[in-house]
């Protein structure tokens, strides 16, 4: 049995209505501006490599990307330096710790992967530019190509991240001390807080993770974005890393390369078929989307999209679609 477009958007509105009544989990406040968001948002996207997209609820809400800029920054790090230079400042072992967690590889002094702060902000010190400016601009001008469209950072929610951000601040340093970053770490701090600050929507976060897997290309624009060569690293690494602490559960449970991060979002990739996103800003105690869990999980098993799933609808539906 294949599933039709048609289905797929009767999917989407019927995982939103089933999960619209949840109300578990809190916003995250230990960025004080992240605590203003309506706790109540909700939003599902999906897209697929043929250029449709199907969405329930809020999908044109801004919401800042948070860690799910993670990803992005890795596979521009790849594209810039190559796997043997990046993996000299970032492993890829997931470190079962909490994202925030003040660690690294206690062998190598790296951090344990890029999905997880401590990496993240290696790999923001790997492709800042000369000045500030200039890195974040570079960033955004890659994710307005994800996307679609043109975004910009929330000069409020950088604020509050730089104001807040002694826990980053300590990693970094700690980075620092290991020669893992370079000396200018207030340049490296800038570049990671203004990646996280980038103002997306539900759409925006489909469309960057059907980029990831059309190959690179995004599926509306037909614009090449990503170098498709390193792209299964960072699947990869979002496979194994990308639910921090959870992300054993979810491989199980799911079975997809996905990325959450704290301002509610969460993206999952379905290899040469789908990109999907939630956005439901209350988090559960590891800081990821309590809707956004649920819906990925709906969606997998209704579209048989885990990536061993033996039925395998998944890996052929789109192409019937088209
Ligand atoms: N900007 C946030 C931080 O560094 C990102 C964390 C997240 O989304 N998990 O703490």
């Amino acid at each position: 049995m294949m599933p039709d477009a048609l289905n797929i958007q009767d999917i989407v509105e019927v995982t939103y209505e089933k999960f619209s009544h949840v109300h578990d989990g809190e916003v995250a406040t230990y960025i004080p501006e992240l605590g203003k968001v309506d706790p109540n948002d909700f939003a599902i996207c999906v897209a697929a490599v043929d250029g449709q997209v199907f969405s329930a609820g809020d999908w044109n809400k801004e919401f800042t990307i948070q860690s799910v800029c993670k990803p992005f920054a890795y596979q521009m790090a790849l594209e810039e330096l190559g796997r043997d230079r990046t993996l000299l400042h970032v492993g890829v072992e997931p470190s079962g710790e909490a994202f925030n967690s003040i660690e690294l590889d206690p062998l190598t002094k790296r951090p344990f992967n890029p999905m997880v702060n401590a990496g993240a902000i290696a790999v923001a010190s790997l492709i800042k530019k000369d000045s500030k400016v200039a890195g974040a601009r570079a960033f955004v001008e890659r994710m307005q190509l994800a996307a679609g469209r043109n975004l910009k950072i929330d000069a409020s929610v950088l604020a509050s991240e730089s104001s807040s951000g002694n826990r980053n601040r300590a990693i970094a340093y700690l980075m620092l001390n290991f020669g893992i970053i370079d000396e200018d770490v207030s340049h490296t701090l800038h570049q990671y807080f203004s990646q996280c600050s980038l103002l997306v929507n539900c759409r925006d976060l489909a469309l960057m993770a059907a980029t990831l897997a059309n190959m690179g290309t995004n599926p509306v624009t037909r614009e090449p974005v990503f170098d498709f060569q390193y792209i299964k690293d960072v699947l990869a690494v979002m496979f194994t890393c990308g639910l921090y602490d959870h992300a054993g559960e979810w491989a199980y449970r799911v079975g997809l390369p996905a990325k959450s991060g704290v301002g509610g979002g969460l993206l999952a990739v379905v290899n040469r078929q789908l990109g999907i996103a939630v956005y439901s800003p209350r988090l559960d105690a590891k800081g990821n989307s309590v809707r956004g869990i649920l819906v990925c999980k709906e969606l997998a098993n209704r579209l048989g999209l885990h990536a061993f799933e033996f039925t395998n609808v998944g890996s052929s539906f789109v192409q019937a679609m088209m």
